[in-house]
């Protein structure tokens, strides 16, 4: 057996007299990669924040290479080679990679007063090569993408000596291509006998890059094992407690006979990704697109919603010729975007103005705002889509990704659309928060909305599809029924063309 780098023993931590850590262990082995798993709050981050000397812990034991240490600091943990990869980057931007990467301990030249920009040059480029990344040492950080920033937070750690790496939802901003790339490094990363700690809510990501697997749930550890012996029903069930899975699962659903479809995709084309995509919507019918981020999923959404110029063919919803966004909303359409925090909310306004602002019309009589009736349905969506608030006042920002994206679904049902389309629904939400989205859905649909959902998680897409199309390189490649897909493999296989 690999012995244990690092023990966390009965950690306990509580914020203001309420327990976020209850006892937890945790043990990770040299050169393996364990995901830390559980829903929004389930006391990962503090876990970790403890490991890297930003939270103190109120009791328990820290172990490295078996004996006991005070992680005190920041600089403690980097000392005990302890590294963290943030969410939110602390690179600086206007600095090159280089200067990043040895930013506070800088080669020195001579008498140690002037940084020695050639030797950093050198040794990023070391490490970069090392990590097999075509990055320019000389690169200014704010020309990179944010995958490539993510691989500087990476070497910056290597430069460090850094043995153990925690990981805090890596590739939420990640595209596919840069995903993959991370998946290759932090492998090569393992070989080379570095640890660690990968924290994501990404089922599918998990299973392929973990070797272990530890979930907490209301600050608890309530399951530890090797990758390969935990199914995704027992994770899931980990997570949200006994019962709560069984959204996730697919039933098929009665879809009452129709005589005018909801929207009917005709030989649609646009710019250069897509050509000649056809399909039909019927009222109630739930249907996915499945594909590879390039294929031009995103762009047919918004082509349907008027956003989009054609090149050919042409949209109709409900019948009626659809050319620009007011013609959409007017004939009954709703998208909720992928970007939902730039283009769905208003972050800085109130969960109540966000549900409301587009409804405006309906709450107000003349000039005035009917703030009981605005009130009503607010309180409504918020109590129907256990939207987790002290209130309706509550500004959206400082709510959790689900529960923004909930009110993202709200603002939209608010106008009971005819068509509804849904853009990467659940991307940066928990299990739990997914589990009801998907809720959501279903029950829109079962009341006679039409619903188009784009995403990247099969679990989900099969969760909830009635159809789903296949795209690859922006042409429909096939369309299957539900029932004829047997599991996410079929699913993959489909859309690779
Ligand atoms: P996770 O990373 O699993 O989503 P966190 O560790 O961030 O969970 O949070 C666990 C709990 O601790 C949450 O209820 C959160 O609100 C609370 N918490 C985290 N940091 C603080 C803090 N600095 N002050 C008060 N409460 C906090
Ligand atoms: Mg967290």
């Amino acid at each position: 057996m690999t012995p244990n780098v690092l023990e966390l023993h009965q950690i306990e931590k509580s914020f203001a007299g309420i327990p976020v850590l209850r006892k937890v262990d945790f043990a990770l082995r040299r050169g393996e990669v364990h995901a830390l798993m559980g829903g929004n709050g389930a006391g990962k981050s503090t876990l970790m924040k403890i490991l890297t000397g930003v939270y103190h812990k109120d009791a328990g034991t820290i172990l490295l290479d078996g004996a006991a240490v005070e992680i005190a600091t920041p600089g403690d943990a980097e000392r005990q080679g302890i590294a963290m990869i943030f969410q939110e980057f602390s690179l600086i931007p206007t600095l090159t990679v280089a200067q990043n990467i040895f930013l506070h301990h800088e080669p020195r030249a001579g008498g140690r007063l002037f940084i020695n920009d050639a030797e950093a040059e050198r040794r990023a480029q070391a490490i970069l090569t090392d990590l097999g990344e075509d990055i320019d040492p000389r690169a200014t950080v704010e020309t990179l993408s944010v995958g490539a920033c993510q691989m500087v937070e990476i070497a910056k750690a290597l430069s460090k000596n850094a043995r153990i790496l925690v990981m805090d939802e890596p590739t939420s901003s990640l595209s596919e291509v840069e995903a993959a790339t991370l998946f290759g490094i932090v492998r090569k990363l393992r070989a080379n006998g570095i640890s660690i700690v990968y924290i994501s809510h990404r089922m599918a990501e998990i299973f392929a890059i973990s070797d272990r697997i530890t979930v907490l749930r209301d600050g608890a550890g309530v399951l530890t094992d090797d990758t390969a012996n935990v199914t995704m029903e027992r994770l899931i069930e980990a997570m949200l407690g006994a019962g709560a899975e069984a959204a996730m699962h697919w039933r098929p659903r009665t879809i009452p006979a129709s005589t005018q479809p909801v929207l009917e995709v005709r030989d649609l084309s646009l710019d250069k990704r897509v050509e000649g995509v056809s399909f039909v919507l019927n009222p109630g019918e739930i249907v996915g697109i499945a594909g590879l981020t390039a294929s031009g999923r995103t762009e047919i959404a918004e082509a349907i919603f008027g956003l989009r110029p054609l090149r050919s063919g042409e949209v109709l919803i409900a019948g009626q010729r659809v050319r620009t966004t007011q013609d959409a909303i007017a004939a009954g359409a709703a998208l909720v975007p992928e970007n939902r925090r730039t283009q769905g909310l208003v972050l800085g306004h109130s969960l109540q103005d966000n549900i409301l602002l587009p409804n405006l019309a309906r709450f107000t009589r003349g000039l005035f705002v009917r703030d009981g009736a605005g009130r009503a349905a607010s309180e409504g969506h918020i109590r129907n889509l256990r939207i987790k608030t002290d209130g309706p006042d509550k500004v959206v920002q400082l709510l959790s990704g689900g529960n923004q994206q909930k009110i993202v679904v709200a603002k939209w049902l608010e106008r009971n659309p005819r068509l509804l389309i849904l853009d990467e629904p659940t991307i940066g939400v928990d299990i739990g928060a997914k589990s009801e989205i998907v809720e959501i859905v279903r029950a829109i649909a079962d009341k006679g909305t039409a619903v188009l959902v784009i995403s990247s998680e099969f679990e989900e897409l099969l969760a909830m599809s009635d159809r789903v199309l296949i795209l690859h390189d922006g042409k429909l490649i096939n369309e299957l029924k539900r029932e004829e897909i047997a599991s996410e493999e079929v699913l993959h296989h489909a859309i690779q063309g």
